[in-house]
Parts: structure tokens; C-alpha cells; sequence
């Protein structure tokens, strides 16, 4: 095939992939191709087993039913793995871009590469097995990384270091298979684009909220990725005046205040200070108590856990305001580990953003909890995988 007729062909594939059976004249308003060109792409792609035709739909008016094309769910699936801080979520997709199957497990990614390499080889033979594919079926596998990552060079320079930064070229070694990676927030971001809270949405903020805590900018339905890819370090912008060392070298910052790893400090020197909770019940005093203990100490009505995470929300709030003074959004959809306990969170969150912006960019906002659940990372780095890699198979 020439390289025309594959970004041609790449482009149509894509623009079916959040819409479902389409006719010829739909799909070419939809790329703003020719007719002829259209019709000689999607008959290759029928040809190739990519498209199928979907004859005999009765439409009301007279004369013979227009032809309906859709993506063959078969022809080739898509692995999205998110390695999370919290947890490792994966899902994996068919060719018509449909969650065929979902995995959760603890986070891989306090390892040391070697071991991180074998585990998410373990995981992805897991998947494979799990669906009843094998590697050769695969488009390609998507990973999702925190940190400081450029998806489009294929490079991580906080997670997964390897030599020259081009962590892409090493997964494609030593996995066997095509690779794409991504940030994590700007997979989630996607993630909702295509699947959640963000799809038809003209503008909005993704904001993460689970270890870290991060934000993808969605302008004109696309996502917003800055002048080297790194928009979006919600979580670093100073809020509290001689505050608190962050683990990026300033003081002060949001992350220190309201994020998972903040909780989790603050839970566990409170504790370790006397405090009383339910969650000492389920552990050990040496113990270190995680987010999720104190997610499910919250969702139990431990009152301890739900003021922590009121404080935290308050000045998650605070922050949210300065995004809606600068972004004017439609909507603020707010995702990652944190937001399970949405209803503790999402009140003082509100009254602290709507207190501290501007009535006019406030008053249309539309807040909503993401309900992608944990999948929301592993749907978006999938999708971006199956774009870059729906012809290649
Ligand atoms: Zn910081």
C-alpha cells in the first residue's frame, strides 16, 4: 500500500471509530474526501477484512437501502495498559473499538525496570490468554506512564528510564509487538473524549485526581498538549506561602496539600500522632495505610477519613477556580482514584471553585465525576493505539 492510501486510509478508520455503521456520503462529509476517493478506499478496506458491509437496512423512504459500513470487530485487537501509582489497569479493545475485557491489579511501578518489564510481560500474556488472542492479533499494546512523558517521541524521563530516554524503541524489543505511550493524565483525558464525560464536549478540564494530581486541557475537542506535550501540572502550582517541600523542589504546591499522596502523608502522621479511625481496625500500627485504606474507611463513614478528604477538597476546589478563571470550561469532569469517594469531595470541591472565580466563566460550569472508573487511562492510551496502528495489521 502507498502512503497515500494509507493516511487516507488510517483517516477514515478513525473517523468511524466513535460512530458506528456510516454510509459512503456520511463518511466522506465526515474526512472531506472525494466521493470516488472514498469509495476506492472503503472497497479496499472491505477487501482487507477491516470494514464489512452491512446490507438490507430498511430506511423509510423509497428505493434500494444505502449501503452501511462498519469496523470489523475482528480484525485485530488492542491492549491499553495504565500503570498507575495506585493500580495497574488494563483493558482491551476489538477493531470497532469496544471494551472486550478488563483487568485490575496493584501497581507495578515501585519495581525497578527489570521487574516492571516482566511483570507487565506477565500481564500481557495474562490478557491474551483471558480474551483467547494471540500477540499476532494485536494492532499494538498502548501504556499509559505518570511523569514526565512525551508519547508522540516515545520518551519517559520520570518512569521507566532507559538509555537516551527512548523508552518506546525498548517496550517494541523487548515486548514483541508495536507500541504507543502516553501520559497518563492525557490518557485519561482521551480516555473521556472517546468514551466518557468529554465525548461531543467542546471544552473542558479533565482533572485527575488520584496519586498525583494532574489536569488535561480539552479545547475544540481536542486535547491540548502545550509546546513540548508537558501542559497540564495542575497539581504544581503554588497555593500555600512557604508551604510544604514538594517533591518538585518548590514549596507550597497543591500536590502537597490535595492529592493521594498528600492524604496519605497527612492520614498517616495523624495516626501515628494518636489519632482515632476505622482504619487502624484492618491494620498493624507499623503498617503504612494507603489511599485505598482510607477510601474504604471513608466509604464506611469514618469520620476521621472524611475530613481529610474535605480539607483536601476544599483546596482541590480552590485550585479549580484559578483553572475556571483561566479556561473559561464547559465542563470539569473530575476522574482518578481520589474521585471514588466523590461524595465527600464533590461539595466543599464546588463551593470553593464557584467562591473563588468569577461569576461570569462560573455560572454555566458543569461538574461531573467521571463514570469510567479506573478504565478511563487504559481506553485512552488504547485508542491512540489503535489509531496509529489500524492499518498495520
Ligand atoms: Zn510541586
Amino acid at each position: 500500500m502507498d502512503e497515500k492510501f494509507l493516511s487516507r486510509s488510517r483517516e477514515i478508520l478513525t473517523s468511524m471509530m466513535d460512530r458506528g455503521a456510516l454510509t459512503i456520503p456520511e463518511i466522506t462529509s465526515s474526512v472531506g474526501m472525494s466521493l470516488p476517493i472514498v469509495t476506492e478506499v472503503i472497497n479496499q478496506l472491505v477487501k482487507a477484512g477491516k470494514l464489512v458491509e452491512l446490507t438490507g437496512v430498511e430506511k423509510p423512504q423509497a428505493g434500494r437501502p444505502p449501503t452501511l459500513y462498519k469496523l470489523n470487530a475482528e480484525a485485530g485487537y488492542t491492549i491499553g495498559i495504565e500503570l498507575g501509582r495506585i493500580s495497574s489497569n488494563c483493558v482491551v479493545l476489538d477493531y470497532s473499538q469496544k471494551m472486550i475485557f478488563e483487568y485490575h491489579r496493584k501497581s507495578i511501578l515501585s519495581k525497578d525496570n527489570e521487574s516492571i518489564f516482566l511483570e507487565l510481560e506477565k500481564l500481557i500474556n495474562h490478557l491474551l490468554k483471558e480474551v483467547g488472542i494471540t500477540k499476532k492479533q494485536l494492532l499494538g499494546i498502548g501504556i499509559s506512564i505518570p511523569g514526565i512523558v512525551q508519547g508522540e517521541t516515545g520518551t519517559s524521563q520520570t518512569y521507566l528510564k532507559v538509555e537516551n530516554n527512548l523508552l518506546l524503541d525498548h517496550l517494541e524489543k523487548r515486548l514483541g509487538v508495536r507500541v504507543r505511550i502516553e501520559h497518563d493524565v492525557k490518557s485519561m483525558a482521551l480516555g473521556e473524549i472517546h468514551y466518557g464525560a468529554a465525548q461531543n464536549v467542546n471544552n473542558a478540564l479533565y482533572i485527575n485526581y488520584g496519586w498525583g494530581l494532574g489536569i488535561g486541557i480539552i479545547m475544540n475537542g481536542q486535547l491540548y498538549y502545550g509546546n513540548e506535550g508537558f501542559a497540564g501540572e495542575f497539581g504544581h502550582i503554588p497555593l500555600v506561602p512557604n508551604g510544604e517541600l514538594c517533591y518538585c523542589g518548590k514549596q507550597g504546591c497543591l500536590e502537597t496539600i490535595s492529592s493521594g499522596r498528600a492524604i496519605t502523608k497527612l492520614v498517616n502522621d495523624r495516626l501515628s500522632a494518636g489519632a482515632s479511625s476505622m482504619i487502624l481496625k484492618s491494620k498493624k500500627m507499623a503498617e503504612k495505610v494507603d489511599p485505598i485504606d482510607i477510601l474504604k474507611a471513608a466509604n464506611q463513614g469514618d469520620q476521621f477519613a472524611i475530613e481529610i478528604l474535605e480539607e483536601a477538597g476544599k483546596y482541590l476546589g480552590i485550585g479549580i477556580a484559578i483553572l475556571i478563571n483561566l479556561f473559561n470550561p464547559g465542563h470539569i469532569i473530575i476522574g482518578g482514584t481520589i474521585s471514588q469517594v466523590a461524595s465527600y469531595l464533590l461539595d466543599s470541591l464546588k463551593n470553593n471553585a464557584m467562591k473563588h472565580s468569577i461569576v461570569q466563566l462560573n455560572k454555566n460550569v458543569i461538574f461531573e465525576i467521571s463514570d469510567l472508573k479506573n478504565n478511563s487511562g487504559a481506553l485512552g492510551v488504547a485508542r491512540l493505539t489503535s489509531i496509529k496502528y489500524c492499518c498495520d495489521i
